[in-house]
């Protein structure tokens, strides 16, 4: 007989209470049936029923067979270990040894009936049972029976644990995904609160890997995933686990001595087990990472906490290029941002953004040609807002789409009231910042066409202004983009020149009507020659080229006077106007119509 791990599982409060009456457990032409004398009569009813089923009586104090079924025999025959086949010696043909007592216990006490379930050996040939004892009544004189009845839940048993491990593991690489390993991270915790085990988390960020998953094709991109991997595992020590967050983040579990200095050197040796190039074919691909490092401690109470903190450090590990460790601040400061970004969705879902109008004034004329709209977020408890704040905080939630399309329909519809106010059509257009975001994740000139749609305002009457980003980012896309919006008849200004790196080739190629000076080069003109140089450069630049020229922030007279001298076609600046509300811009430009 195969020596077999058998283990009993007595679910609690499941089958201990006594049942009300022996009635209820079986139907009573079945207890008779059970009962009856007619032995051949009773083998032949449960040869019948498809489970295994005994019946055991307990003799002398002794659980002995009265009979089995020919399931029963058949589980016996394919588990030798279980129960025994030979029925040779009629009485103790018995159940596995460690069902006996069970049985027995049953048998003794005044229980009606009871389940439980039994595993029975280890790993893959391990069975598991679902068994049920019942008793069966009977006259007084006659020796307590029951019923066994054991039901083979092997098959669902291991159905539910493949699943499991299916979800468990990342079908890629095969190693632990994002539920498993938070898992893992739990169950440290565990340790880390009875033992005081130290561990860290450490996440490894592929850098720029969707460009190369793009660059080589997915197929490659998985067998670059594998690669990786491989080296990962081969940077850790026993022990530690490696699992695989998302498509380009893995994460390990270290157990550490008290200090970071370990994890640190751990995160070290991850980045520098990716240095060497991977070779794909013909291919060499460099990898770059960035690992960010968090601590467990006592202040952590969930996994997730301690997950986020090691992607907080990974931010800062982005930007500075080197691993990082959690710093308490981290999470602070992106709390803040969060809590920023919630109140903005909520914002801009109540449309309780509003925009200023700054003039730009034509230098030639004196007169307002236009106004740039710039958002303006007067927040209930905080006061103003600045974009400079929550634009970029929009930009990295995906909020600037909502947002940039409420703008070119607010300042649309604001120049087609201000035409119906004043009776006619007004010799001024509203330009409208578009950020580079909005540029790659929205569908820019469906924004524009609609907002020019809806407000009646010709398309010669909007201007669109990008900065050098949007072109940067997608040359030949923006260069699309670009056309179609100007065949709306839509104005394109190129904003904050001069900051960028854009190429001037590139310029020639695009649309673009109007070039904005950057007020870095405007403000410091009068003292810095170098910035009338630049300044001048730019002007020959933008009429070689056709387009017109703005410059941003202009603060005095003098300045002006400057930029008269040298040719600049339109001025904006606090020295004209500072951003004003709709109805003050409204009257200062009526003003100067008149
Ligand atoms: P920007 O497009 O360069 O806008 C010009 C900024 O310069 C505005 O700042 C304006 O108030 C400020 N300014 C104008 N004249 C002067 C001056 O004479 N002196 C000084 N010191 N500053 C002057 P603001 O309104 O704070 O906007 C900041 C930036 O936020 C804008 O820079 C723009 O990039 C962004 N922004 C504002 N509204 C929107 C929007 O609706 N959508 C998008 N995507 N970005 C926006
Ligand atoms: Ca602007
Ligand atoms: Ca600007």
């Amino acid at each position: 007989m195969r020596a077999a791990k058998t283990q009993i599982v007595i679910p609690a409060g499941k089958g201990l209470e006594p049942a009300a009456s022996p009635t209820h457990i079986l139907p009573v032409a079945f207890q008779e049936l059970l009962d009856t004398p007619r032995s051949a009569e009773r083998q032949e009813f449960i040869d019948t029923l498809p489970i295994a089923i005994a019946i055991v009586a307990l003799v002398d104090r002794k659980p002995i067979i009265l009979t089995r079924n020919r399931a029963f025999l058949q589980l016996a025959d394919r588990r030798g270990s279980f129960i025994e086949a030979d029925a040779g010696s009629d009485l103790c043909a018995g159940i596995a040894l460690p069902l006996l007592p069970v049985v027995e216990a049953f048998l003794l006490s005044d229980e009606q009936e009871r389940s439980f379930d039994m595993e029975e050996g280890d790993g893959i040939s391990g069975r598991h049972f679902a068994i049920r004892l019942a008793r069966l009544s009977g006259s007084e004189s006659q020796a307590p029976r029951c019923m066994v009845s054991l039901i083979d839940r092997t098959q669902q048993v291991e159905g539910e644990r493949s699943l499991r491990s299916q979800m468990l593991r990342d079908s890629l690489t095969g190693l632990p995904n994002r539920a498993a390993f938070t898992e893992q991270v739990e169950s440290a915790m565990l340790n880390f609160e009875t033992e005081g085990r130290q561990f860290a988390v450490l996440l490894v960020d592929l850098t720029r890997f969707s460009r190369v998953n793009e660059g080589v094709g997915s197929l490659a991109g998985d067998e670059l995933i594998i690669t990786v991997a491989r080296r990962l595992i081969s940077a850790l020590r026993a022990g530690d686990v490696l699992a695989r967050l998302a498509g380009d983040e893995f994460a390990v579990l270290l157990s550490v001595a008290d200090d970071s200095s370990e994890a640190m050197r751990a995160a070290r040796r991850m980045q520098a087990c990716l240095s060497t190039p991977i070779r794909l074919g013909d291919l060499e691909i460099k990898i770059d990472c960035a690992v960010g490092v968090a601590m467990m401690s006592s202040a952590i109470d969930a996994a997730d906490d301690l997950i986020r903190n090691a992607q907080f450090a990974m931010k800062r590990a982005k930007q500075s290029g080197h691993a990082e460790i959690y710093q308490a601040c981290d999470s602070t400061a992106a709390r803040q941002r969060f809590s920023l970004e919630t109140e903005l969705r909520r914002a801009i879902e109540r449309d309780q953004l509003q925009l200023a109008f700054q003039p730009l004034i034509d230098l030639n004329t004196g007169r307002v040609s236009g106004f740039e709209a710039l958002a303006r977020w007067e927040h209930a408890e905080k006061g103003t807002i600045s974009p400079a704040e929550f634009i970029p905080v929009a930009e990295e939630s995906g909020l600037i789409v909502p947002l940039g399309r409420w703008a070119l329909r607010a300042a649309t519809r604001t120049l087609a009231e201000w035409d119906r106010k004043a009776g006619m059509q007004l010799p001024v257009h509203v330009a409208v910042n578009v950020s580079a975001v909005q540029f790659q994740r929205d569908d820019v000139v469906a924004a524009v066409n609609a907002a020019l749609m809806e407000s009646g305002i010709g398309g010669n009457r909007l201007k669109i202004e990008l900065t050098e980003s949007c072109i940067v980012s997608d040359p030949d896309g923006i260069a699309n983009v670009l056309r179609a919006i100007h065949d709306l008849d839509v104005l394109i200004a190129m904003d904050d020149f001069g900051t960028g790196y854009s190429s001037l080739a590139y310029l020639q190629r695009l649309p673009i009507d109007v070039l904005k000076i950057d007020r870095s080069f405007i403000a410091p003109m009068l003292e810095d020659r170098d910035s009338v140089a630049i300044v001048r450069a730019v002007l020959g630049l933008a009429s070689a080229l056709g387009m017109t020229t703005t410059a941003e922030g202009v603060e005095t007279q003098e300045l002006v006077e400057t930029l008269i001298g040298l040719g600049c076609d339109v001025a904006q600046g606090y020295y004209f106007a500072r951003p004003l509300p709709a109805d003050q811009a409204y009257a200062y430009l009526r003003e100067r119509m008149a």
